[in-house]
């Protein structure tokens, strides 16, 4: 663009929505996924009156934005028009409007984002909501401990309302998994559900269900994302972890979004031990299919609290991964999820917060609402959707959401020059290792965690549920050559058929 962002008359693109935030406001783009932060409130009120006004001046004279401040905020709209989250208007304004008047918004203080983030939302930013327990695969460091479906997971009307709630909260998208959530029968009417509320859907497969009719179906399909797991760059290294067949599943889920034309479809690798050496071959698996490479960091919880002393990456590899994460920039998402590497020195990108009950937390499939995805623990149960007052009502008023959005200590940490960019590390992983939660990371970088892991008498909590479809006794195995023989009968009908029992609600 060459006029001046402050003589244009700007909207909102279509698709875009606004959700009001202490901080100022999130804008999110369902065409292009983007989230973007309005960091102030004086910003946030300046572009919702934008479409109100013959040109910019007009809004930022609403808002109450001294002139000088005039030239930062034109570069502001200039990065938004970018972005797609506005655009040059044609249409003439609507009503002129009154008075100009400072809003509650623009009269906002603001402080930093980050301590924003720390007091919580008014909904989540990453919402992860486990439809079912229910898996096809057991792959080893399952953080759900998946398998079984659960007798009392949430009825299809049930979920319909969460959607509903979920819509009223502006929540603009949900990540939905398992379990694996595709074999619910009603999985694809609560997608298309979700997306005719205005609530976006990213869900994750192992690509089971992903046929080349689906695939056409979801291309055809707005507001909706896929997220295709795999665990290794080669059938060897994946089956290992993923069960046999299950890198042929996820490719071939691939490539028919590919060929079906769905758009930046998403390939979702938990780095291990044995994968860290192949993550060029997982961009160039990406790549060839016109998706995007997600990286996420293995945390010990569910059954991979069995698998994490074996599979965690050593001390070397999480250097090999950190440089070859900067080097990748914004190409590769990562979930925010390896902030604790900001101990080598450098942030990569991201909001560098454990942002458990803060901006993130999990429906599970039973409709019980956790601080985060990998704290399937009664310790992090904040409530429950159908007990205690709806979703909104949990992420509201639970009591251990507020302790969580409560200013955090440095505990051990206190000393540490990394301190501001790594905040000690994911809360998760230190739980379910048996470190103090205000301690460091137990794959602290500077090895502060190394005394304390090898500290006798360390008891890591037991997980409080397993779905797991064999009992488990003992470790789950990891390596070639241990894993029961296909041959074998199953012990139980649910060790066969993950939905076994399962009889869809009436509205299914
Ligand atoms: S507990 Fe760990 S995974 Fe969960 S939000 Fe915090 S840092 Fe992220
Ligand atoms: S001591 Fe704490 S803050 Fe410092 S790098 Fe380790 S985990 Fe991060």
């Amino acid at each position: 663009m060459t006029a001046n962002p402050l003589d244009v008359a700007w909207e909102l693109s279509p698709g875009v929505a606004l959700r009001p935030e202490p901080f100022g406001a999130l804008a999110y783009h369902f065409g292009n996924r983007r989230l973007t932060f309005l960091k102030r409130g004086e910003l946030a009120a300046v572009v919702r009156a934008l479409a109100a006004h013959p040109d910019a001046r007009g809004a930022l004279a609403e808002a109450g934005v001294p002139a000088e401040q005039w030239p930062a905020y034109a570069g502001a709209l200039r990065g938004l028009a970018s972005a797609d989250m506005i655009r040059p208007r044609t249409a003439p304004a609507p009503v002129a409007p009154g008075t100009p008047a400072k809003t509650a918004a623009a009269r906002g203080a603001s402080a930093s984002l980050a301590r924003r983030f720390e007091e919580g939302l008014a909904a989540p930013i990453c919402l992860t909501w486990e439809l079912t327990y229910a898996c096809n695969l057991s792959c080893v460091h399952c953080l759900s401990s998946s398998g079984r479906r659960d007798s009392r997971e949430l009825t299809t009307a049930q979920c319909e309302a969460v959607i509903d709630e979920l819509q009223a909260m502006q929540v603009f998208y949900v990540n939905i998994g398992g379990g694996e959530p595709t074999v619910r029968p009603d999985f694809w009417h609560l997608l298309e559900y979700a997306v005719a509320h205005r609530v976006g859907v990213k869900f994750s497969t192992n690509g089971v269900r992903i046929t080349p009719e689906r695939a056409r179906a979801l291309a055809g399909m707005d507001y909706v994302d896929v997220q295709v797991s795999l665990d290794g760059a080669t059938a060897e290294v994946n089956d290992r972890v993923r069960g046999a067949g299950s890198y042929a599943t996820a490719i071939r889920a691939l490539d028919n979004l590919a060929e079906a034309g769905f758009a930046d479809a998403k390939l979702s690798v938990v780095m291990t031990r044995e994968n860290v050496s192949q993550l060029d071959a997982f961009k160039a698996i990406a790549d060839a299919r016109g998706a995007t490479l997600r990286l996420t960091r293995l945390r010990p919880s569910g059954r991979g609290a069995d698998v994490w002393d074996e599979l965690h990456p050593t001390a070397g590899q999480q250097r090999e991964l950190y440089e070859w994460l900067l080097r990748a920039g914004e190409d590769v998402l990562t979930g925010d999820s390896f902030f604790h590497l900001a101990g080598y020195g450098e942030s990569l990108p991201g909001l560098n917060l454990c942002g458990a009950g803060r901006v993130v937390c999990l429906i599970d499939p039973v409709g019980d609402v956790y601080a985060c995805p990998f704290a399937i623990h009664d310790t992090f149960r904040a409530g429950n959707v159908l007990t205690d007052g709806g979703f909104a009502g949990v992420w509201r008023g639970s009591e251990l959401f507020r302790e969580l959005r409560e200013p955090q200590t440095s505990g051990a940490c206190t000393g540490c020059r990394f301190f501001d960019s790594c905040r000690g590390g994911c809360m998760a992983a230190k739980f379910f290792t048996g470190l103090p939660l205000d301690g460091p990371d137990p794959e602290c970088v500077q090895g502060h965690a190394r005394d304390a892991l090898a500290a006798a008498g360390r008891t890591p909590p037991r997980p409080s549920q397993d779905h797991s479809r064999r009992p488990r006794s003992r470790p789950v195995p990891v390596r070639i050559g241990r894993r029961p023989s296909p041959d074998v009968p199953p012990a139980r009908a649910c060790a066969e058929s993950p939905l076994a029992g399962f009889v869809p609600s009436p509205d299914a």
